[in-house]
């Protein structure tokens, strides 16, 4: 028996997540990336180490990444960060976020009240929370809404604008006002719909988390990107084609063909695990109710500015992961992560690396600067948050245009419902990747295994 021949659209995490799928399950596999596969997770050398140009680790307590660290056999190659606690600015001051946190809704009020991070007001906000009956009819809004009509509702609007929208900015570069809060918080959803009160529902999700030996992010020692080079030897290298962009999807006979500046590619199974727009471009002939649906999907431009200093010239102590940035801060830095000294392979050596964010929904300036310009302003942000007035020892700019999806309320029904349009109208054809539902690795993991084995178990067609 001939195997099935998949095509996969889209080198990134999803992609190759669906290419390993599709060939653990005996399927004859071709992955097509435009650039280079690995998609947002990228290593390479900087100051001395493997630095990651985008993501650098993922969360270990959902499913997805750890399952395929070890189908990898890259269990022992795992690390955690050796640095749990992270900082916020707030009126001037670089402050320690509380303990108790789950994405910045407090949940320890004697630690938020000793964070001085809320006014007395604000603190009050969080106490009157816990008023609330548990069966309150707050409890059944169960409808998606954004991250902050829940939080400021609930817990008032200084968690949400000092804690909670810092925090997920900090994570998808939006605005936690305009962030679906199924997709983008599903955490505080279930929570929201088990209690009134979301501090007393938090308590008991902070337990359960707790309870578990798992630290809550892992990455590989040598960077993401080893994750990606594990990933392609095992799919097989010669199956994994960068520079070779996918530009039309048509049927063919009983299946697909896929068009390439190299060529076309017969398929009888596609997955598209490229980003949303592209998705909508193959898709605009056959399945347009589908390609509108990618095509309303928005994104947010980042840059990662790395910088290293000799430990010397850096006179604070980064004793902490990084530093999130309010957008009421009105500077350019979002957040910067301490490199050196959250993970112990990164430090030690006299060198301190810095990763520096920049970009939002809402903030394009980055996107209309050249590095060096990109560079004096981080400098300058720099000076005002950490105190560092030094020349790095080297710098580099890392330009993520267009890259975090922005969920809106109703982004999964909407992404349900594109899925049955596409299932009905082009079989065999399935969506996988941050567009759909969630952007974090272990969910572009989880929906590219998802995607290959729907359509390779016959859900969708027969070869
Ligand atoms: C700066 C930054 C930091 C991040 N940090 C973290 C983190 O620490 N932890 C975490 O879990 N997540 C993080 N994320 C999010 C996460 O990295 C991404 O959401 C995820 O990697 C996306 O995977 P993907 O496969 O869906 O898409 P992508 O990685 O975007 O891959 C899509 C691929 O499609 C290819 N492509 C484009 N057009 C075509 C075409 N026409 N034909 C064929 N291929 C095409 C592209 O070249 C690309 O390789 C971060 C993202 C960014 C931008």
């Amino acid at each position: 028996m001939t195997a099935v021949r998949v095509v996969v659209v889209g080198g990134g995490i999803a992609g190759l997540a669906a290419a390993w799928e599709a060939t653990r399950r005996g399927a004859d596999v071709v992955v097509l990336d435009a650039g280079r596969p690995g998609g947002k997770l990228q290593t390479t050398p900087f100051a001395g180490v493997a630095l990651d140009e985008a993501a650098d680790a993922f969360l270990a307590r959902v499913p997805g990444a750890v399952e395929l660290c070890r189908e990898l056999g890259l269990e022992d190659e795992l690390t955690s960060p050796a640095i749990g606690s992270a900082l916020v600015w707030h009126d001037g001051v670089a402050r320690r976020l509380p303990e108790g946190l789950v994405l910045g809704v407090p949940t320890d009020l004697d630690a938020l009240a000793h964070s001085g991070l809320l006014s007395a007001d604000g603190l009050r906000a969080v106490a009157a929370d816990l008023d609330r009956a548990p069966d309150d009819p707050e409890r059944d809004h169960t409808d998606d809404e954004s991250v902050g009509a829940l939080v400021r509702r609930r817990v008032g609007d200084e968690v949400f604008e000092r804690l909670v929208d810092p925090l997920l900015s900090g994570v998808n570069a939006g605005d936690a006002d305009e962030l679906s809060l199924q997709c983008g918080a599903a955490q505080l959803a279930a929570a929201a719909r088990t209690d009134a009160s979301l501090v007393r529902a938090l308590r008991t999700t902070l337990r359960a988390a707790t309870a578990s030996a798992t630290p809550v992010f892992l990455t590989p020692l040598t960077g993401t990107g080893r994750l990606v080079e594990r990933l392609v030897e095992s799919i097989g290298a010669d199956r994994v084609h960068g520079s070779t962009p996918a530009t039309a999807l048509r049927r063919a006979g009983t299946g697909y063909e896929v068009d390439t500046p190299k060529g076309p590619q017969r398929a009888d199974r596609v997955v598209l695990a490229a980003p949303a727009a592209v998705g909508a471009g193959l898709l605009a002939a056959e399945a347009p109710a589908t390609a509108a649906v990618l095509a309303d999907l928005r994104y947010a431009s980042v840059a990662i500015a790395a910088l290293a200093y000799r430990v010397a010239d850096v006179a604070v102590p980064l004793d902490a992961s990084g530093l999130l940035v309010p957008r009421s801060a009105g500077l350019l830095v979002t957040a910067c992560s301490f490199a050196s000294s959250k993970w112990a392979h990164q430090g030690g050596d006299g060198v301190v690396r810095l990763r520096v964010s920049v970009g939002r929904s809402d903030d394009t300036r980055c996107t209309r600067l050249t590095d060096d310009e990109l560079l004096d302003a981080v400098r300058a942000d720099l000076v005002t948050l950490l105190g560092i007035t030094a020349r790095p020892t080297d710098a580099r700019v890392h330009r993520w245009d267009a890259s975090l999806p922005q969920y809106r309320p109703g982004h999964l029904a909407r992404v349900e419902s594109a899925e049955a349009a596409l299932a009905a109208a082009l079989p065999g054809v399935a969506l996988a990747g941050a567009a759909l539902r969630g952007l974090g690795i272990p969910a572009c993991i989880v929906s590219g295994r998802t995607a290959a084995g729907r359509l390779l178990d016959g859900g969708d067609r027969t070869a």
